[in-house]
């Protein structure tokens, strides 16, 4: 993803690049209040009793064969959910009315049971839910929040497959994410719809385990009424004219994270492409806007075989992005169809416009194929896709070029270390701060000078091998560094990672 701050940092950097101006102009935005530095405050902690506690708070006793209300995200507790495993999600949606979304919904979710469930629950806010099936009986629910909580006539064996379908109608509740300042999920502006649900917004419009360990593959079917058109993840299998309606069905055979499913509405110009290794694209573009658009996106079949080179083959069966015709303030990686706001296309700096699309393209390996195990490891998204605006500078001006990006990202990171924070350790209401993006790239680049080039692109290789597909750590890209490199590389990681001091950089005479 990127988000404003990190637009503001990305011109500045392609100023530097072009040598025409210093980053004077941009000034850190002010930290939340609740942002204090450590104190060494005593702790005002009761020392622990080994007692029993005299008189015990009433609550029901909690059902051992109920699934968890959370899958344990040590930012978000609550986020996904425990007890089974999804394998397929089918959304079919009939958008009735664009202009305010009212919509019919049908959710398919085939999962495996992981324990004996008497009870389960799934991520869903707003809607009415019209019907609840689970194995085609009819299911008890309750709603509390995002949580939904599916009572199965008869319990769930451990290791059985079962079919939950959730028939819902409405128009969707706007989400707040408590990562995110601007709304998220399933968006309605003058005009058209689009989805960007990092991290938490795809309950916004279905039911679902909304944590990246639960990934599954995806049928989308949504149906418009006339002249609309849809963009989705995946491949469109099938467009079918219903008269005053059309219907799309796309199909994602590929795992994904619940949080990439993007679906937008809106009348495009599509594009399509091939790059020169072969890898299909389709963009789309808001009919609405000018025919220069595309410019920033001709070179993302070059990205992709470049990025195949470095990173491993593209694991995905087709690449595109899609343009609205209204601002958000973002640009965000959904899986095969990264997604952006007008505003961040400027037709006046194709060049720093490419490094986003580079960004976003980058994501495709790093936070799409092999996605976090946990909110807190974003940096293997952010601080990867980061350094993937870093390579593509290279492809352009070589070493020098990637000399001087990282000069200047590392003193606009020195200059500002209250914003660009140690990024192994985000905060929940700070998930992507500027660290985890420009300081996590910074400790790629770290790790490339200590290992070599060639071991460097062996660790990226062999990380996106093993892990494709699922999910991975921060420990996780340790081992594999150290693996690959022979070297013990804890030292810089925690250096890097989590000292607030950062780091010198002495190849390059920086410190
Ligand atoms: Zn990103």
């Amino acid at each position: 993803m990127k988000h404003p701050t990190q637009k503001q940092t990305l011109l500045c950097i392609a100023l530097l690049l072009v040598a025409v101006l210093a980053c004077q102009s941009l000034a850190p935005p002010a930290l939340p209040a609740s942002e204090v530095p450590p104190t060494s405050v005593p702790s005002t902690e009761e020392p622990v009793s080994t007692e029993e506690p005299t008189e015990a708070p009433m609550e029901e006793p909690a059902d051992p064969l109920a699934g968890s209300d959370g899958l344990g995200d040590s930012l978000y507790p609550e986020f996904g959910n425990g007890g089974y495993d999804t394998k397929t999600y089918t959304l079919d949606i009939t958008v009735k009315d664009v202009g305010t979304s009212e919509l019919e919904a049908v959710t398919t979710i085939e999962a495996v049971a992981t324990q004996e469930l008497s009870r389960f629950n799934l991520d869903f806010a707003g809607f009415d839910i019209t019907s609840l099936t689970v194995n085609e009986e009819a299911a008890e629910f309750e709603r509390d929040g995002q949580e939904l909580t599916v009572i199965p006539s008869q319990r769930l064996a451990k290791d059985s497959p079962f079919t939950v379908v959730v028939e819902y109608e409405g128009i969707p509740d706007p989400m707040q994410s408590e990562a995110l300042p601007f709304p998220t999920g399933w968006i309605v502006y003058d005009g058209g719809i689009f989805v960007l649900s990092e991290p938490d917004g795809s309950a916004s419009f279905y039911p679902v385990n909304d944590h990246p360990l639960d990934k599954a593959i995806y049928t989308i079917i949504v149906t418009v009424p006339k002249p609309y058109e849809v963009a989705a993840n995946g491949v469109l299998e099938e467009t079918k004219d219903n008269g005053d309606s059309t219907t799309y069905h796309f199909e994602v055979r590929d795992l994904m994270a619940s949080y990439l499913t993007t679906i937008n509405i809106n009348d495009f110009d599509e594009e399509t492409m091939e790059s020169d290794g072969g890898i299909p694209i389709r963009n789309y573009y808001a009919a609405s806007l000018p025919d220069d658009i595309n410019k920033p996106f001709a070179r993302q079949g070059e990205m992709l075989d470049y990025f195949g080179e470095l990173f491993g083959p593209y694991p995905f069966e087709i690449y595109g992005s899609l343009v609205m015709d209204t601002e958000f303030g973002a640009a965000l990686e959904n899986q095969t169809m990264s997604i952006y706001g007008v505003d961040m296309i400027n037709l006046d700096d194709i060049e720093g416009t490419e490094s986003v699309v580079a960004h976003e393209l980058a994501h495709q390996w790093f936070g799409d194929s092999i996605s976090v195990a946990d909110w807190s490891d974003i940096w293997l998204n952010e601080g990867f896709a980061t350094y993937g605006e870093a390579l593509w500078v290279e492809y352009d001006y070589g070493r020098e070029g990637l000399d001087e990006w990282v000069t200047g990202v590392y003193n606009e990171v020195s200059a500002y270390p209250e914003f660009y924070l140690p990024p192994g350790n985000p905060a929940a209401y700070n998930l992507f701060n500027g660290g985890v993006y420009l300081r996590g790239g910074l400790t790629l680049h770290a790790l490339r000078l200590a290992v070599g080039d060639e071991a460097f692109f062996e660790i990226l290789r062999a990380y996106h091998e093993r892990y494709k597909g699922g999910n991975a750590s921060t420990e996780d890209f340790i081992q594999i560094a150290e693996e690959v490199s022979g070297k013990e590389l804890s030292e810089l990681f925690d250096a890097w990672l989590y000292d607030e001091q950062l780091p010198p950089m002495p190849e390059l005479d920086l410190k």
